[in-house]
This record gives C-alpha cells, structure tokens and sequence, in this order.
C-alpha cells in the first residue's frame, strides 16, 4: 500500500485549524468527493480520506496523537488491540450529521466500558499480559445474537423485504441526496423472530461476567489510556460493540524512580569510595552494571547510564538511567575505625591551619582571636 496521505493535506488545512476550520474543511472536501455527485473513479476512496482525516482530527486526543506520533498513533501500530481507528466505525455517524440523518433510528451500538488495571513497574517497562474480569452485556451465546430460539423458522421483515434498510430522498442546503435509513419495523435487522430465544428473551444480548486478556505494550507509564477495539459491550443486533478503555496504573518501584523514559536511582557511596574513586555495581533494568565513580566525588553528583531506561512506548527508543550519588556517614563505628578517623581528621586539622580554610576563618572570627 502507498504511504498514507497527511491528515492535513487530505482536508487541507495547517496544522493549527481551529476545529471550525477543520469542519468547513471537511464539509467542502466532503461535498466535493461525495460519489452521488462525483463521478471520477477514485472519488468513493478520496471520500473515505476525506472523512477518516476529519474524524481522527476532529477528536481532540487523537487528532493529540496523530500531531505527535503521525498515523502509528492513531492507528493499530504493533501491539495488539492498542489504540485504535480501523475500518470506518464513526464514518456513518460523521456523514449523517452533515448529510441530514436527523432521526436517526436502527440498532444501537454497545456501551464503551472503562477499566482500571495496577500493574508492576516492571510490567510497565517490559509490557505484560493481564487479565481484567469484568460484567458486561455480550452476545448470547444461545441464539448467536439473532434473537431467535435455535432450530426455529425466521421470517423476512415484510417492510423492507430483508434488507433492513429503507430509501428516500432527502434534502438539504447541499441538495438532493438519497438517504438510506434502518428499517423501523425491524430495527434493521430485517427478520421477525417469531419464536425468541430462551436464554435471552429475544434480545440477542445478555449479561456475563468475563475474564480478557489485556496485552500491556512495553513502555506504558502511569496514567497511560488503551483503547481495545469491540471488547465494549455488546451492541443490538447488527450494531458494533463498544470499546473497552483499559486505564492503567503503576505500582512504584522498590528502588526505581521514574521521568517520562529516565530512571533514577539514588547510589550510596561510603567515604573512602567517594573520596579515593571506586567501581560501584549499580542495579539497572537489565541487571548489573559497574559504575566508574572518581576520587573526589561529592553527593548529589549524577551519573548517566545511557539507554539504561525504558523503552518508549511508540519509537522504542530508550532512555537513561541517572545514577545520584549519596555519601553515606557511617553511623556504626569499630574502634578501629574511630581511631582511623581520628588520625585522619588531625591530618585534615593541620590541613585546615595551613591553607587558611574557610572552616578556620569562620572559627576566628566566633572567637574573636586571630591566630
Ligand atoms: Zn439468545
Ligand atoms: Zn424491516
């Protein structure tokens, strides 16, 4: 397949359009591609286009999305059932609000269901499998959705002969169009069931607790929202499902702090390493890497471990992990220790006194004596 056109360019609009803009836009590119008055042969596609581009930018998180990620954003890019425009789901709905299908009728659509999941850091970090259980309405799974009890006689609606749909014409300020709506009789299904389906009454739906498995992709963070396509409730015969929205929270990390793609992990460091330099282990996502600290090191000194991070969740690009260096004071002392100190910190003393350090001045000037 070529490469998919720019959003913009399809309706011909900068990047800014105010959503006003955006609507004129689309209403004349629209009217222009419509195949009851275009003719040309790649009008039916242009239209399409046309009306894909509109409804991704015309809802502000994924017009957000395709701004920031282009159409990987908006679309089903790598990991299963995430995120999410396929197919032309709203497109009926976008052409009836401009094309005049006040009352409309026909079977409803499922429900969109909300969910949230808590899942580990690691899980955020790697991506997981996780199961949500759930009540929902679905199909029943009696009659298959047709409403009807099994192995019994279904009618043809006699309104519309079948097939759900009645025409008529319509008109509006564009003109005259054609306008097919659902049947009323039979809701758009085009059958009578006669004899409905025990398990659900005829209504081809019913309520059922349900265990999915959820794929989290690697790189989610905190607050991260996934659309999984049909996993909504069960729409009335004929309408799609809903969608399921899966919002996710991460525990925190024993250890691990996180910004955006960086982690941030405090090292302590006694005083001889921070003083004399050492080579630390420090725990990173992968396991353990060494750590090159040098002599003099003070605390809050950063180190950056690069593509130590995690993976973001679109580019897969990794971040870094800075490493903050603490020097801890020791708080438990041998005696030999204490006496090493001691001598250590006459050697700092006599130090003191001859470079006339900061310390020493400030002595002075409390005691009054210069020296
Ligand atoms: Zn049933
Ligand atoms: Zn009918």
């Amino acid at each position: 397949m070529a490469t998919k056109a720019d959003y913009y360019d399809v309706l011909g609009v900068a990047r800014n359009a105010s959503a006003e803009e955006l609507k004129k836009a689309y209403r004349q590119q629209a009217l222009k591609y419509h195949p009851d008055r275009n003719h040309e042969p790649d009008a039916g596609d242009k239209f399409k286009q046309v009306a894909e581009a509109y409804q991704v930018l015309s809802d502000t998180e994924q017009r957000a999305a395709y701004d920031r990620f282009g159409h990987a954003g908006v679309q089903n890019g790598g990991a299963q059932g995430f995120s999410g425009f396929e197919g032309f789901g709203g497109f009926g709905d976008i052409f009836d609000a401009f094309f005049g299908g006040s009352g409309r009728s026909g079977p409803r659509a499922g429900r969109d269901l909300e969910y949230e999941v808590a899942i580990d850091f690691e899980s955020a970090a790697f991506g997981s499998e996780e199961s949500i259980t759930m009540e929902r309405v679905e199909t029943c799974d009696r009659c298959s959705g047709s409403c009807a009890e099994p192995g019994t006689e279904v009618e043809r609606c006699s309104t519309c002969g079948g097939s759900g749909q009645v025409k008529r014409v319509q008109k509006n300020i564009f003109g005259q169009f054609q306008q097919v709506t659902a049947c009323s009789t039979c809701n758009g299904d085009g059958r009578t069931v006669r004899t409905p389906c025990k398990q659900c009454n005829g209504q081809g739906r019913r309520r059922n607790k349900r265990s999915i498995s959820v794929t989290i992709p690697p790189g989610v963070d905190n607050g991260t929202r996934m659309r999984i396509r049909g996993e909504g409730e069960a729409g009335e015969p004929g309408a799609p499902s809903g969608d399921l929205y899966v919002y996710l929270s991460v525990r925190e990390h024993e250890y691990f702090n996180r910004s955006g793609n960086d982690l941030y992990f405090e090292m302590r460091v006694n005083l001889a390493e921070a003083s004399l330099g050492a080579t630390v282990e420090v725990p990173t996502l992968q396991g353990v890497r060494e750590l090159k600290i040098p002599a003099g090191t003070q605390s809050g000194r950063t180190f950056r471990l690069k593509d130590e991070g995690i993976a973001d969740v679109n580019s897969g690009r990794r971040g870094d992990e800075i490493v903050e260096i603490f020097v801890a004071t020791p708080t438990k002392l041998s005696s030999r220790q204490r006496e090493l100190l001691e001598e250590l910190n006459q050697t700092f003393e006599s130090e003191d006194g001859d470079d006339g350090g900061l310390f020493s001045k400030i002595k002075d000037k409390i005691s009054g004596e210069p020296r």
